[in-house]
């Protein structure tokens, strides 16, 4: 046993905690990191300058606790989602990882069963099991999709409180329909079950591919989580949100710490949210290195996933380490996450997306 383990061990940690491993993408210091799905692209300059701006008028503020409700995060949320949705509808967090924690607290815990269907977001069991929450799994098709039919067998089958529904999802990319998405609401009913649906990063989508958003209407149990990490080129700002319906938001409040939101976070995403359009500006160029991605490796004899995501996962190497393990001593970081005889990758910046394939090539011909 490990030394750290032994003085984890002495300590009196929760039976169902035991033994398990903390969420740990490697934060390496290497110039080309694609294995997180950030945005590479960065904050242009004038939105750092107004982020900068009202971030200076909030620490004036900082001897008095922020806004409790964050209510011009709300508002300006609902706009930038549209569909109709007002601050009523709307929940944040620190991030989408929080967002999702409260929804496991309030809807979970001891007794109750978080469903979700793999290879799906690493967070998710770990989420559960923080909260005491049972994570069950589905299957999906050979090719990562989901079929309405099964997912409606297979809830009925488990029964959960939870369902979490990532698309597009991480880590293979693939946008669910919007049937596989109503197929497990309407099953879920015999389980009052909340659906989450986790759209991270939907902003990286096709355009013909449809948001979760549209399906909100009447439908009180479903949940559409989102993040300003990816599109918004915000992760370390730590702020995710949800649209929901309002007792949703009302159900996460009595699990929210008070003052959850810090006046500063508050102020940071309500100055990018005035800037929307000009961060947004970079998905449509990520979205062509995404594209690219699949292209080249499919060019290259490998098997790339179809993406509507920022990121592509794909198979067909021979040693999929020595790969990794290529890229890396050539400064690109990209992700092993642990599906057997596959990598990741994040489009990053038309440079790095060229960085990666130029010495994936030469490691392929190696
Ligand atoms: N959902 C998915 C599918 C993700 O990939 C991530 C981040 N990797 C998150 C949620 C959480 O992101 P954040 O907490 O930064 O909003």
């Amino acid at each position: 046993m490990s030394e750290q383990l032994e003085n984890l061990n002495r300590l009196p940690l929760r039976e169902d905690l035991r033994g398990l491993s903390p969420y740990g993408a490697p934060q390496l210091d290497v110039p080309i990191l694609l294995n997180v799905n950030e945005n590479t692209h960065g904050l242009p300059r004038h939105v750092r300058e107004a982020i900068v701006t009202e971030v200076q008028a909030a620490v004036a503020g900082l001897n008095r606790y922020p806004d409790r409700e964050f209510t011009q995060l709300r508002e300006n949320l609902a706009n930038y989602l549209g569909h109709g949705l007002t601050a009523e509808n709307i929940w944040a967090g620190n991030g989408s990882n929080e967002v999702l924690q409260q929804i496991m607290q309030a809807f979970g815990g001891p007794g109750r069963k978080a469903m979700s269907f793999p290879p799906t977001y690493s967070m998710y069991p770990l989420l559960a099991s923080g909260t005491g929450t049972a994570y069950v799994t589905g299957t999906r098709e050979a090719d990562f999709t989901m079929d309405p039919q099964s997912v409606a067998e297979q809830v009925r089958a488990q029964a959960p409180t939870i369902i979490i529904l990532c698309t597009p999802n991480n880590p293979t990319g693939t946008a669910l329909g919007l049937d596989a998405i109503e197929a497990a609401y309407d099953a879920g009913a015999a389980s009052n079950a909340v659906v989450v649906v986790d759209e991270a990063y939907a902003e990286f989508s096709h355009t013909e591919t449809p948001s979760a958003l549209q399906l909100l209407p009447g439908r009180e149990r479903l949940i559409v989580s989102r993040t300003m990490s990816k599109a918004f080129a915000l992760a370390g700002a730590r702020i995710g949100y949800l649209a929901a319906a309002p007792q949703i938001a009302d159900a996460l409040r009595l699990v929210r710490l008070p003052y959850h939101l810090s006046a500063i976070t508050q102020a940071t995403a309500n100055a990018a949210l005035t800037h929307a359009d000009a961060l947004l500006s970079n998905v449509e160029d990520i979205k062509a290195q995404r594209d690219r991605i699949v292209r080249e490796l499919t060019i290259m004899g490998l098997a790339p996933a179809p993406s509507d995501a920022n990121f592509v996962l794909f198979g067909g190497m021979e040693n999929p380490r020595a790969v990794w393990e290529g890229l890396l001593e050539a400064g690109v970081l990209v992700r092993d996450i642990g599906i057997e005889g596959h990598l990741r990758v994040t489009a990053g910046t038309e440079a790095e997306t060229t960085a990666f394939l130029t010495r994936l090539q030469e490691l392929l011909a190696a």
